[in-house]
């Protein structure tokens, strides 16, 4: 359940209200608003606690109760009905802007990262992409260039400004990861790896967790809440396709999904559209769709040579495209009233 505080709620009333949750047992969840604090109570089947609904809202300074009957609670729109925003060394996520990540799938050397880098960042892009760790479906296939890669994402950091997102897959490896990236990305094979979200949730430093291939929203939902439940609040979903009868395209974007999250929660959500089409030719006309129907942001794979790239080429943005893709989102974002 959400016990909603009245505005004028005195930090004591607040420290009552806590004290009593504790002694019962109830993991916390604070969620503090300009106007008034939600306090998320987590621990016990809702059924059981039909009867504290009531003496919870009889408090004076109590606003309402309002039992989740949902299987994601944190994650859940009534928890933060305003909106998660999420600030990456001074780029927002959330709360009217759009953010566009771009760069390459693979960090391939310290050239193409850093031409990459300027590139997309005198094109617009608020945040660098790439990836040092790389899933792969062949064990033979390469995979990524590892801590190597890190460095160099941060040094295109440290030249450009850019904060960076990249892919943990490890739980072994998060700590390590985590001394380097802004953000860290959990990609669609490793959605349900709970270990992994757990992990994550205790690290302080935000999270994009993308839709596994075959998930539910539901599924997805209580994947973030897996990351929420140890404390982590900064959650960014990215919807990157899933896997349907149709082959023509490599994922089918669900389009449904992002109205849908805004719905049903209060997280940012972005829109993979290289790993949703795996053609370049279509990226531009379905970021443009995600923008449309309220994405909070893109991410997008963009490389000096598609042709020559060691991962994801056919998907890949070349410079010229991603300069025009930043040309037309704009209107677009204005029209659904976000600042680019
Ligand atoms: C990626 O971003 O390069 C990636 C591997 O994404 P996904 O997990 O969505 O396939
Ligand atoms: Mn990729």
């Amino acid at each position: 359940m959400i016990i909603i505080l009245e505005p004028s709620a005195t930090t004591a009333q607040r420290e009552e209200l806590l004290g009593e949750l504790k002694s019962r047992g109830y993991g916390i969840h604070l969620s503090e608003g300009v106007e008034r604090t939600i306090v998320g109570v987590i621990g016990t089947p809702e059924r059981d606690k039909e009867g504290l609904v009531e003496h919870f809202e009889a408090l004076p300074y109590v606003e309402r109760v309002i039992p989740i009957l949902k299987p994601y609670k944190i994650v859940g729109k009534p928890f933060k009905p305003e909106g998660t925003v999420i600030n990456v060394r001074g780029v927002q996520i959330g709360g009217g802007t759009l953010t566009v990540m771009a760069g390459p799938c693979t960090v391939e050397s310290p050239e193409m990262l850093l031409e990459t880098a300027r590139t997309v960042k005198a094109k617009g892009a608020h945040i660098l992409r790439g990836g040092a760790f790389k899933p792969s479906t062949s064990p033979y296939s390469f995979h990524g260039m590892g801590e190597a890669g890190l460095k160099l994402l941060a040094e295109a950091r440290d030249e450009t400004g850019l904060p960076i997102i990249t892919e943990v897959m490890d739980t072994r490896d998060v700590e390590m990861v985590g001394r380097y990236t802004d953000i860290f990305q959990i990609g669609t094979r490793n959605m349900t790896n709970f270990s992994l979200l757990t992990e994550v949730g205790h690290a302080r430093k935000p999270v994009m967790l993308k839709r596994g291939w075959a998930s539910t929203i539901e599924e997805w939902l209580q994947a973030a809440e897996y990351i929420a439940s140890q404390g982590n609040y900064e959650i960014i979903l990215c919807e990157r396709g899933i896997r349907t009868f149709e082959t023509y395209t490599r994922n089918t974007f669900d389009i449904n999904a992002i109205p849908a999250i805004k719905e049903l929660s209060h997280l940012p959500i972005f829109a993979d559209p290289s790993h949703a089409t795996g053609k370049r030719s279509l990226v531009n006309a379905v970021s443009l769709g995600a923008v449309a129907t309220g994405a909070d942001g893109l991410i997008v794979e963009t490389h000096p040579n598609p042709e020559k790239a060691l991962k994801d080429g056919p998907q890949s943005l070349t410079f010229a495209q991603f300069d025009q893709l930043m040309h037309d989102v704009r209107p677009i974002a204005e029209a659904v009233g976000k600042r680019l």
